[in-house]
Order: structure tokens, then C-alpha cells, then sequence
């Protein structure tokens, strides 16, 4: 394992092993995560007030195994999307997408005075809001804050061959290792300038394929020394892999939970998304309804939408009764295209007959607009291959 997948605990057993006070622990922990947009730590020498006999010892069991920054792309919508290079040489992918108009305020009358002044309220993903309570243990004296969502990397490639999706057409390298995911955070965190106010596993990847690096990334994003994420500002998105769902409700406190449906029939569910053989969508929904969530929580629902395959007045009306009894959202997410298949992104007048529909049907409903598809960064257009594709224009080299 790479030193920056450890735990506090473990770290602590490995210094306690090399023979030095267990405090150290501690310092290496927050060496490697706990720099907040300062600096990521990139070799044991930067660790500077820890011996450098223990920093050798511990990497030489567990050597640290930092991402480069590759490139920075930034999109007209202010979408930036990062490539990285991990230590073996692979790309992987994130993306930071900023929202101007979903202001967190930490001052509820401030808040009251922009919304009369016309700037757009909360307008989807309304309860990955925070309470006023932890706003205000968290960033004490800062007003307002810019919603900043992280989208993160789990994997290189994708093992699901979803047939709707650019990082199906890679396939499947590796995981990425705990180290590799909370890096993705801590990079983003520096060339953002502040830490992102949200977390999404919605990169490249099947996060429930990867549990044992996402639940262990979770625990180290949580921790107190480290970024000390609330679980409640996170969120797993995955195809539908039943027994990770099952794991990942077991984690105390668990994430928020998103599934990407995409159909309303396991005849066309089968076909754009082959995990649907294996766990079909009653199965799924099953899952869906016995994950636990904490009070005002729910489960978000991904549709994307492929004019012709899944977007009829009969999917429409065939969803909320699917959905019925499970606190749920829906994101509807028109098709991102790239070169391949054979897909199209229904009529804006389409999809907006689509939301309604569901609306009508009893559901929280919200259009994902694309971001970043200028920069092939919007969703399921994540597809970094090999150094060709990497070499960024001088200026943008981080
Ligand atoms: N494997 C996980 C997370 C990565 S995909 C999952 O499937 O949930 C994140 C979201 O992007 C999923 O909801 C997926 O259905 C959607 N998606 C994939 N390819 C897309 C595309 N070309 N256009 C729009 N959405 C896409």
C-alpha cells in the first residue's frame, strides 16, 4: 500500500514499529493530509519536522506515491478539468465545477437579500446544502461561500462497458488506491485555491468496484487531522452493483448514495449497461430502499437521456411508480456525446416534456445542464489514454 492510503492508525503502528513516540503518527498524517491548499506533499524529504529516518522507514514500507499534475483545461462555463499522471504512469481525470449561483450563506438574512435580488436559489441537489449549524462550525466568519463541487476519479478506465459512457471505450487498468483518490482532493484543493465544498465519485470508474480504496479514501477524507469532510457532502455514485450498495449503507456514517438507472424496462436497461444482467432493476431498487438515510436525506437517481432509447412518454410514466416509497431525486442528465456511438441528446422541448412528465408523477425532478463539454469534462465524457493525449499547451502546465 502507498503511504498516503494509510490510516492513522496504521501510520501510528508503523511509527510505533520503527521505534519512535506514537505522536508522530500524527504529524506524518497530517504531513500527507492535512495541508489543506498550502502544499501536497510529494516525497518523504518534505515532511520537515519529522526524523528523516522514520519519514525513510515508513516509505520504504509503504513508499509514497504521488499523482503530477499533467494539465489544467478550463472550460467557458468555468469548469476546469484536471489530468493527472499517477506514479506508474497512468491518466486519470477530475473536474472542478463551480457554481456562482448556489451560494451557501452562512448568514440566512444575507441569503434572504440575494434571492429578493433575483439571483437564482438552490436549483437542484437542494439538501447537499448544510445545516446552518455546520456551516457555521466550519468556516466561522466567512459570509458566503461559492458552491464548488469536486468530481473525482475512482478507477483508471472502467471494468462496466456501459455503452452510453467515453471511459467504457478505455477499459479497465487498476484501482486507484486511497492515496490516489484523496490526492485527486488535495491537488484540486491547490489549484482551486480552497477546498471544494462537495465530493462526487462521478469520474472515471466504478467507485462499488473499487470499495476497499473508496471506503478507505471516505475514512481518510473524514478525518479530523485531514480534510474533515462531512459524509453529508459527498456523494457515491454507481451503476448499481448491489452488494458495494449494501457495503457502503453499512459505513458509519455513510455517504450520500446516487445510482445511475437509466432505464425504466430491464430490456433496455440490459442493453445500455451490462451490470443490469447480473443485478436487474427490481433487485436494484430493493437495495435502493433499504439504504439508510439519515433525516432529510435521499437517493439520487442519474438518468441520462438518449433521444429514442429511454426517453418516452412510457419511461416517464413508468419511473415514479418505480421509485414509489424510496425518498429519491432524479438527475436528468442530457446525453453527453463523443466519437463512437450511435446515441443522440434528445430535443431541449424533449426533455423538458420529459421532466414534466415526472413532475407530474410525484418527483423531484432537475435537468443536469451540461458542464465542461467543451473540454470533454461533462458526464461520462472522461476518457485521458496515454501521453499523446496528455501534452498540454505549455501555459496550462501546472
Ligand atoms: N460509474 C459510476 C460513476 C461514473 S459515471 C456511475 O455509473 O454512476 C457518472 C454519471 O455519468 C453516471 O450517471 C452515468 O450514467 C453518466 N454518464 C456516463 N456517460 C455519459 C454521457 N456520455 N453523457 C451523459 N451522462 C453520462
Amino acid at each position: 500500500m502507498d503511504l498516503r492510503s494509510l490510516t492513522p492508525a496504521e501510520l501510528t503502528e508503523r511509527v510505533r514499529a520503527a521505534g519512535q513516540p506514537p505522536y508522530r503518527g500524527e504529524q506524518v498524517f497530517r504531513w500527507l493530509h492535512g495541508r489543506g491548499a498550502e502544499a501536497v506533499v510529494e516525497s518523504v524529504e518534505a515532511m520537515s519536522n519529522v526524523p528523516r529516518a522514520l519519514a525513510d522507514a515508513l516509505a520504504a514500507e509503504a513508499p509514497l506515491r504521488p499523482l503530477a499534475v499533467d494539465a489544467v483545461q478550463q472550460a467557458a462555463d468555468g469548469t476546469r478539468k484536471l489530468r493527472f499522471r499517477t506514479s506508474d504512469g497512468r491518466a486519470i481525470e477530475s473536474v472542478l465545477i463551480p457554481d456562482e449561483n448556489r451560494v451557501e450563506p452562512l448568514d440566512v438574512r444575507l441569503a434572504e437579500a440575494r434571492a429578493k435580488r433575483g439571483s437564482e436559489g438552490p436549483s437542484d441537489d437542494d439538501d447537499d446544502v448544510e445545516s446552518e449549524t455546520e456551516r457555521r462550525q466550519r468556516l466561522p466568519g466567512r459570509l458566503l461561500r461559492d458552491k464548488l463541487t469536486l468530481c473525482v476519479s475512482s478507477q483508471v478506465g472502467c471494468a462496466l462497458d456501459c455503452a452510453f459512457c467515453a471511459t467504457a471505450t478505455l477499459g479497465f487498468s487498476r484501482h486507484l488506491s486511497a492515496g490516489e483518490i484523496v490526492e485527486q482532493v488535495y491537488r484540486a484543493t491547490q489549484i482551486a485555491g480552497r477546498r471544494p465544498t462537495n465530493l462526487v465519485f462521478m469520474g472515471m470508474g466504478e467507485p462499488m468496484h473499487n470499495f476497499d480504496g473508496v471506503s478507505r479514501a471516505l475514512s481518510l477524507l473524514q478525518h479530523p487531522w485531514g480534510a474533515a469532510f462531512s459524509p453529508r457532502r459527498v456523494t457515491v455514485s454507481t451503476v448499481g452493483m448491489v452488494t458495494g450498495i449494501e457495503k457502503l449503507g453499512q459505513l458509519m456514517p455513510a455517504p450520500n448514495l446516487a445510482i445511475s438507472l437509466n432505464a425504466t424496462t430491464d430490456e433496455v436497461r440490459d442493453r445500455l449497461m451490462p451490470v443490469n444482467r447480473r443485478w436487474p432493476i427490481a433487485v436494484l431498487l430493493e437495495a435502493a430502499r433499504r439504504f439508510p438515510l439519515s433525516h432529510g436525506r435521499r437517493v439520487t437517481f442519474e438518468y441520462v437521456l438518449l433521444a429514442g432509447v429511454n426517453d418516452s412518454d412510457a419511461d416517464a410514466d413508468r419511473l415514479p411508480r418505480l421509485l414509489r416509497g424510496i425518498p429519491s431525486k432524479v438527475n436528468l442528465i442530457p446525453w453527453n456525446p463523443f466519437a463512437g456511438p450511435a446515441f443522440a441528446r434528445p430535443s431541449a422541448e424533449r426533455i423538458r416534456t420529459f421532466q414534466e412528465r415526472l413532475r407530474q408523477g410525484g418527483l423531484a425532478v432537475y435537468i443536469r445542464t451540461p458542464r465542461g463539454d467543451d473540454i470533454d469534462a461533462a458526464c461520462g465524457q472522461l476518457a485521458a489514454r496515454g501521453a499523446e493525449a496528455l501534452l498540454p499547451a505549455p501555459s496550462v502546465r501546472a
